[in-house]
C-alpha cells in the first residue's frame, strides 16, 4: 500500500461504511489496491467485513509476542483481525509513550514474523531541521531500529515532526532529496528490502500532486485529511493520475 489513511484515535463503527462510500464515489475502486487504512484497533474487524480491496493496518503492536501485558495487542492478534500492515514508530508514539528504537526494532521483527508489513515512521523535530542536522538524525533513527535485522521487507514513512498536523508541509524537492538519502542508507547499511518510501506531514488534496510527482516519493501517510472519504479520495486520485495515468 502506498497511500495510507492513519485515523489515529478517531472513528466509531458507523463511520467506516460512510467513509468508504464517500471514497468510492470520489475515486476509482479498481485502483484501491494501492490504498491502505489504519483505523483504531476497535475498527479492524469492521473494516475487514465491509471490503477487502484497501489494505488494512494497525497503528501499533506490542513488542512482545504474548503474555501478561495488560492493554497491549500483539502482531498475531492484528493478523487474526485481518491486518496486512502496521505503522510502527510514529512520532506521536515515540513522544507520548516514550517508545525506544530497541522496542521499535522488536516490533518490526514481531510484525515480520507474522507476515505483517511494517511501515516504519522516522522524522526529525523542528530544532534538528533548523540546525540542518536532519540527515544525521534520520541515520541514527534507522541505525537504532534496523541494525542487526536480517532479510526484512518493509516500507518507510518519512514524517518530519514539525509537519505533522501543522499545515506546514515540507518542500517537495526537500522530501525527494531526503527520500533518496534514506534509500541510499538502507541499501548501504542494512539487510532490508525497502518496498516503498512514503511521505507524511500535512498532506492534503491541494499539495499532494506535487509531492507524488517527486521521483523518490512512492506514496503518502495521511492523518487529518484522511478522515473524510471524499478528501482521501481526491488525494488518491492525484496519486492514480501520476502512477496509473
Ligand atoms: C500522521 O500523523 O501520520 C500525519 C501525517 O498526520 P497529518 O497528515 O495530519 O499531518
Amino acid at each position: 500500500m502506498k497511500v495510507i489513511a492513519n485515523w489515529k484515535m478517531h472513528g466509531f463503527k458507523d463511520d467506516y461504511l460512510h467513509w468508504y462510500k464517500n471514497l468510492s464515489k470520489t475515486a476509482d475502486e479498481n485502483l484501491f489496491d494501492d490504498l491502505g487504512i489504519a483505523p483504531p484497533f476497535t475498527l479492524l474487524d469492521e473494516c475487514k467485513i465491509h471490503q477487502s480491496k484497501i489494505k488494512l493496518g494497525a497503528q501499533n503492536i506490542s513488542h512482545l509476542p504474548e503474555g501478561p501485558v495488560t492493554g497491549e495487542i500483539s502482531a498475531a492478534m492484528i493478523k487474526n483481525s485481518g491486518a496486512d500492515f502496521v505503522i510502527l514508530g510514529h512520532s506521536e508514539r515515540r513522544e507520548l509513550h516514550t517508545e525506544t528504537e530497541e522496542a521499535i526494532k522488536s516490533k518490526i521483527l514481531e510484525a515480520s514474523n507474522h507476515n505483517i508489513h511494517p511501515v516504519l515512521c522516522i522524522g526529525e523535530p523542528k530544532e534538528i531541521y533548523v540546525a540542518k542536522k536532519t540527515e544525521d538524525f534520520l541515520y541514527s533513527q534507522l541505525q537504532g531500529s534496523l541494525n542487526d535485522l536480517n532479510n526484512i521487507n518493509l516500507s518507510i514513512a518519512y514524517e518530519p515532526i514539525w509537519a505533522i498536523g501543522t499545515g506546514d508541509v515540507a518542500k517537495p524537492s526537500d522530501i525527494n532529496k531526503i527520500h533518496s538519502i534514506i534509500k541510499e542508507i538502507c541499501s548501504r547499511e542494512f539487510d532490508v528490502k525497502l518496498e516503498n518510501i512514503i511521505y507524511g506531514g500535512s498532506v492534503n488534496d491541494q499539495n499532494s500532486k506535487e509531492i507524488f510527482e517527486q521521483e523518490h516519493v512512492n506514496g503518502a501517510l495521511i492523518g487529518g485529511a484522511s478522515l473524510d472519504g471524499h478528501s482521501f479520495g481526491r488525494i488518491a486520485n492525484n496519486f492514480f493520475e501520476i502512477h496509473n495515468g
